[in-house]
């Protein structure tokens, strides 16, 4: 039996130090923001290599939180893709804005810059390209676009933790950065948690701001705000997870450069464009023959996923964005052909090949 992931085993080698850390935390009782959190962020936009990072309790809230601190409302639209997690396009529409979608390149799946430039319009206020799988979208031609139209760029970077662009971080690129630390991402909290990075001094008053009901005195709200706080327990996992960060992503980057070699030929496979460095949060490979491939891999107990079967255009929720089928044909056809791989760091070179075997197996057997 192979899982999609093990994030007990994960956990097993820290479950001291994080116990302690939770017990420092309960004795203190600083449960929302706090010590914890504060140290987190500290560490966090250190890493990622920006001057600010605004803790928050998930992923949403901080593609929420940043549209909002960019200046984006009613009457606005945001351009982002299709082929990404839901949460995306939600964001935008909670923002207020309306999301205006573009497809992707078909060989790294985010964002096609031309088709970005092709889609700026008079309401176009901000660009949030999609780090999907791991790999950063083609940040230096989206970020030249949207300098020439005066445009915010915000990352999703809710799967592309230590993900290189040209040798800087993921979510350092833009104007400002957003993750998400749901459990089953690169750097993961024990719990809900994200986080927005930026350079941008004014935009990481604001962001703290916005989380925290629009305050910066206690009771004297000056915007409109939320409670999307970060949680101090959840800080203090982070910090500590975040030391073992880098390992985890060479020990994913291994594993996809054994999937690289061992898969059988006919599938296709993630392309790490040049310059740039994946973190494979997610090892998807391609088949126009999936449903087979993953019936065969569940007969002899491996586990697979796939990110992500619909394209948002074609959800129900979304109809009402007015897109019909053929209107993004690789985002529509990637959901056909995707398939995601067990991938997890502790996963050894055996558990690699017994994944490959089970594919190549599968491809003979019609
Ligand atoms: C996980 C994810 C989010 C949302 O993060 P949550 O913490 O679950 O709210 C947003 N965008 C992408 C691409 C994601 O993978």
């Amino acid at each position: 039996m192979i899982p999609f992931l093990d994030l007990a085993a994960l956990h097993r080698p820290l479950r001291e130090e994080l116990m302690a850390a939770l017990g420092r935390t309960l004795d203190s009782s600083a449960f929302t923001l706090g010590p914890e959190v504060a140290g987190f962020e500290a560490e966090f936009a250190a890493y990622v290599g920006v001057r600010h990072a605004v803790g928050v309790n998930s992923g949403t809230s901080a593609l929420h939180l940043a549209l909002l601190a960019a200046g984006v409302g009613p009457g606005d639209e945001v351009i982002t893709v299709p082929m990404t997690f839901v949460a995306t396009v939600a964001a935008i529409v909670l923002a207020g804005a309306r999301p205006r979608l573009v497809d992707v390149d078909p060989v790294t799946w985010t964002m096609d810059p031309a088709a970005l430039a092709a889609a700026i319009g008079p309401n176009t206020r901000a660009v949030l390209p999609v780090h999907l799988h791991g790999q950063t979208a083609d940040m230096p031609a989206i970020l030249d676009i949207a300098r020439r139209h005066g445009l915010a760029v915000i990352e999703d970077a809710a799967q592309a933790h230590g993900a290189l662009d040209h040798g800087r971080g993921a979510g350092s690129l833009g104007t400002m950065g957003c993750f998400s630390f749901y459990p089953g991402k690169n750097l993961g909290a024990c719990g809900e948690a994200g986080a927005v990075v930026t350079d941008d001094d004014a935009l990481a008053e604001r962001l703290r701001m916005l989380r925290d009901w629009g305050q910066r005195e206690k009771y004297r709200h000056e915007l409109k705000g939320f409670n999307c706080r970060m949680e101090g327990f959840q800080g203090a996992v982070l910090r500590i997870k975040l030391r073992h960060l880098d390992a985890w992503n060479d020990a994913r980057r291994q594993v996809a450069a054994l999937y690289d070699a061992g898969l059988p030929p006919h599938l296709g496979r993630p392309g790490e464009a040049s310059r740039r460095r994946h973190v494979y949060h997610v090892y998807a490979v391609r088949s126009p023959r999936r449903e087979h491939l993953r019936a065969a891999l569940e007969r002899r107990g491996i586990a697979s996923a796939i990110h992500y079967p619909h394209p948002i255009h074609l959800l129900p929720a979304y109809r009402d964005l007015g897109y019909a089928p053929g209107d993004f044909p690789v985002s529509e056809r990637l959901a056909e052909e995707f398939l995601s791989l067990p991938i997890w760091p502790g996963m050894t070179a055996d558990q690699v090949e017994a994944v490959c075997t089970a594919l190549r197996e599968a491809g003979d057997d019609g």
